[in-house]
């Protein structure tokens, strides 16, 4: 292990943000993140873990060790005559497994194609995207807790994933290393594939259609979701972003009724029950302010898609969350919602 002393993290995070460690190691093996751990013990130094860096703000200078989680492998834990249970290590990339998980014909995963970031950090904020949470395919999450040093394994339920959200995002913050995630993937043939597919959600089925597929597969759907992704969001090696920006709000049902009386137009997605709590998308609010394709400096909305914030160039961390704090505060005063962030600020 190479314990690098004042690294630029410009590159290892999606936003592009200039910021220096104090120090910086890449941790290959579960002994390695133990080794890491001890040696923090003894000089007593803020950690910050990172995968990917395409969930974070970076706004200062680290001035502990940034430890980048890069362990990999793949194993099939265990097969049924439906299921295969499959633990993959923190450090793969996201979208490299998930291409593998299609290739073997594994179902489950197709819908989470191309998300940036590592393995590990999926479970941290229940990634999600067309109509799919990884939570839909999570059996068990392998953990290291920092001060003791004890691995443990959480349940599913012990998770307790919500949207965008789990434990490990709030009381366990900062407090434990995701090692490795067990997923349960369905095993079909591919002339099965039809009946277990989620295409109810965005464009999906007019990207089928554009690619003249009638019974899709697994691959297929794949295929349609990276393309409209493709199309949809701005590429971090193009333009510094971390995607959405902000959480979709959740407001409860009399803010609903009443948003409704004022803008009729607002769009509404009931949650459970017909009369309960509704999501809202933050970038219908965003854009209703007039955010979309603002720029202040190198700080902007991007210009197609207002949930996502970005760094032009030379834009820091403090301008973009500077820009943050005046969007939520024009959202609020027009519709009394306050917007979270999604992304980690550090
Ligand atoms: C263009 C773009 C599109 C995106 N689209 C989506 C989307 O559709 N849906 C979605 O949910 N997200 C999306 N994201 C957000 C992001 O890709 C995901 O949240 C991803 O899971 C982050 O992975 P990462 O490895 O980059 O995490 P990082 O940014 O490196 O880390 C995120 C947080 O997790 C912590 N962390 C990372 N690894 C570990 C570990 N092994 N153990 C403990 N803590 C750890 C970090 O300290 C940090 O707090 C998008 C981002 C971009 C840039």
């Amino acid at each position: 292990m190479h314990l690098d002393q004042k690294v630029s993290l410009k590159a290892l995070n999606t936003f592009g943000m200039e910021a220096e460690a104090r120090y910086f190691v890449e941790a290959k093996t579960h002994s390695e993140v133990l080794t890491l751990l001890n040696y923090r013990h003894m000089i007593h130094m803020p950690i910050l873990f990172m995968g990917g860096g395409s969930n974070v703000l970076l706004t200062r200078d680290f001035s502990g060790i940034v430890i980048r989680i890069s362990s990999k492998g793949i194993t099939v834990k265990e097969e049924t005559a439906t299921h295969v249970f499959v633990t993959a290590e923190a450090g793969e990339n996201w979208d490299e497994f998930v291409q593998h998980c299609v290739a073997s014909g594994w179902a489950g995963l197709e819908n989470l194609s191309l998300i940036p970031g590592r393995l590990g950090a999926a479970p941290i904020q229940n990634i999600g995207a067309y109509g799919v949470e990884v939570r839909d395919v999570i059996d068990s999450v392998q953990i290291i807790e920092i001060d003791s040093g004890k691995q443990k394994r959480f349940t599913n339920a012990e998770c307790q994933f919500g949207y965008r959200d789990s434990i490990f995002k709030r009381a366990l913050k900062g407090k434990v290393i995701i090692l490795n995630v067990t997923f349960k993937l369905l095993k079909i043939s591919p002339s099965d594939q039809g009946s277990i597919l989620k295409l109810d959600y965005g464009d999906i089925r007019s990207e089928l259609q554009a690619l003249n597929v009638t019974v899709p597969t697994i691959a297929d759907v794949r295929e349609a979701v990276c393309n409209i992704r493709r199309r949809k969001l701005p590429d971090p090696a193009e333009i510094g972003n971390a995607g959405s920006f902000f959480k979709n709000p959740v407001v409860n049902s009399e803010l609903a009724t009443s948003l409704r009386h004022n803008f009729p137009e607002i769009p509404v997605y009931p949650q459970a029950a017909s009369t309960g709590p509704v999501k809202i998308p933050a970038a219908w609010l965003i854009d209703q302010c007039g955010w979309k394709g603002y720029r202040d400096g190198d700080a902007g909305v991007h210009v197609n898609q207002p949930l996502v914030l970005v760094n032009y160039g030379s834009a820091t961390g403090r301008q973009i969350l500077d820009l943050a704090n005046r969007i939520s505060d024009s959202v609020h005063q027009k519709f009394g919602i306050r917007l979270e962030i999604e992304v980690n600020v550090v």
